[in-house]
């Protein structure tokens, strides 16, 4: 088997053997990942795929389960998104994939009391949740489809002290 991405066909020359096993493969390293029968590592080797391939494979993972879940991003949100957490996006549609992504990692939260009042009167009375991760919050609709309208940053708003975790 080449070393050679099954799916762009990126190949690092000079590098063929006979192996069926990883980590058998003379001078692997992780520009490319084996795919193995039942995803073992000691599993036959059915294909190589190259770093940029597996990581957009992953996006796409993330995305499709989000979409599967039904859940969806306002242009808003992204836009915000992008200003909050400071990356370099090139488009609205990889924006998207990285807001769905970062709130694949958040925890539901509440507020304390006087701020879920202000936040109630702020979002026009409409029903919402908040989710956390890092020092981002999403602001998602109760109401399906269940769309993320928003991100905010937390702006030094403390754990256990001004928002907690919700069980779910
Ligand atoms: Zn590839």
């Amino acid at each position: 088997m080449p070393c050679k991405c099954v799916l762009c066909g990126y190949e690092k020359k000079g590098l063929t053997s006979d192996f069926t096993k990883w980590p058998e493969i003379p001078g692997f390293n992780t520009e490319f990942y084996p795919v193995t029968k039942n995803g073992k590592p000691d599993g036959e080797v059915l294909g190589l795929i190259c770093a940029r391939c597996l990581n957009h494979a992953d996006s796409m993972r993330v995305y499709v389960k989000a979409m599967m879940s039904g859940v969806q991003v306002t242009r808003h949100a992204v836009i915000r998104f992008i200003e909050r957490s400071g990356s370099a996006i090139p488009d609205e549609q990889t924006g998207r994939v990285a807001v769905i992504k970062a709130f694949s990692k958040s925890r539901r939260i509440r507020f304390r009391t006087e701020f879920m009042v202000t936040r109630l009167i702020n979002n026009d009375f409409q029903d919402v949740d908040y989710y956390w991760v890092s020092d981002l919050v999403f602001v998602v609709t109760r109401l399906k489809p269940r769309t993320i309208v928003t991100v905010e940053k937390l702006w030094g708003k403390g754990l256990n002290k001004d928002f907690f975790l919700v069980e779910e």
